[in-house]
């Protein structure tokens, strides 16, 4: 990859559902090193798209790469691998896990999961307690992740998905159903992760966390972008507000 080349860029995605067009010719490029967001009115197919960029559904055409080399329809593990970590809208945590147990069951494969939860390995258990800390729920380490708050178990869902070291971290509505203070820290972790090199890719509602966070925007409107650029570009296009107004 040369500094010119696109984090993430899609041509021509599609994916249907019975006649439902959810990702309808999606050509998107995200920047490498950058906060983007993925903005759009519900059903516009902003999660479909995620899915089809990290494997959890293989699109029906198009093609998707990474840093330049082709990930189309690659399983979700290997495009793990390939450095890209994700969270999802409804959190993904395990209820009757331990906080500390999510953590290290966060870098491992499905099926060994549950014997793997408890490391004995001291450098892991040691990163898995600097990430609670630094997302900053590290007192909540025994606690069963049901008995935290909806909005620490977002923290420990990133927290999760920082354990496999990714190089971009797409987010998928990581202030939905959060209050202020947390958002608050969501959006002061994403900004300092950033500014470590991390690249982001954020579908999220909350217009102002967008806008204040974001360096690039994409709003996609019945399964493709309509409009793209900086956040100010964005907010003024007319396009958008008719896409979000439904006209
Ligand atoms: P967004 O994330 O922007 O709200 P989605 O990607 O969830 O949009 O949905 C886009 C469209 O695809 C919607 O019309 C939705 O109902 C449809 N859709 C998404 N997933 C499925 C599915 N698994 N089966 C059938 N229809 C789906």
């Amino acid at each position: 990859a040369t500094p010119t080349t696109p984090n993430l860029a899609t041509v021509d995605l599609k994916k249907s559902f019975g006649g439902v067009h959810a990702v309808d010719g999606a050509s998107v490029t995200f920047h490498h090193g950058k906060v983007n967001a993925l903005i759009g009115p519900n059903g516009s197919g902003k999660t479909t798209f995620f899915n089809c960029v990290t494997g959890m559904i293989k699109p029906d055409s198009g093609s998707v790469s990474y840093l330049g080399s082709d990930i189309t329809g690659k399983a979700p593990h290997r495009i793990a691998r390939a450095g890209i970590g994700r969270s999802f809208q409804l959190c993904r945590v395990f209820p009757r896990m331990t906080v500390m147990e999510n953590m290290l069951v966060a870098v491992r494969s499905t099926s060994l999961r549950r014997q793997l939860a408890s490391s004995r390995d001291p450098e892991e258990l040691d990163r898995a307690r600097g990430l609670l800390a630094r997302v900053g729920i590290e007192h909540l380490e025994h606690s069963l992740a049901r008995d935290i708050s909806y909005g620490q178990q977002k923290l420990l869902e990133l927290a999760g998905v920082l354990m496999g070291d990714p190089d971009t971290i797409m987010l998928d509505e990581p202030a939905g159903g959060v209050n202020p203070a947390l958002i608050d820290r969501i959006a002061n972790l994403v900004r300092s992760l950033n500014a470590e090199g991390k690249t982001f890719i954020v579908v999220e509602h909350n217009m102002e966390l967008v806008m204040s966070l974001s360096d690039h925007v994409v709003v996609f409107d019945r399964g493709r972008p309509i409009c793209e650029g900086t956040p100010t570009v964005v907010q003024s296009d007319p396009r958008v507000l008719e896409a979000y107004l439904g006209i």
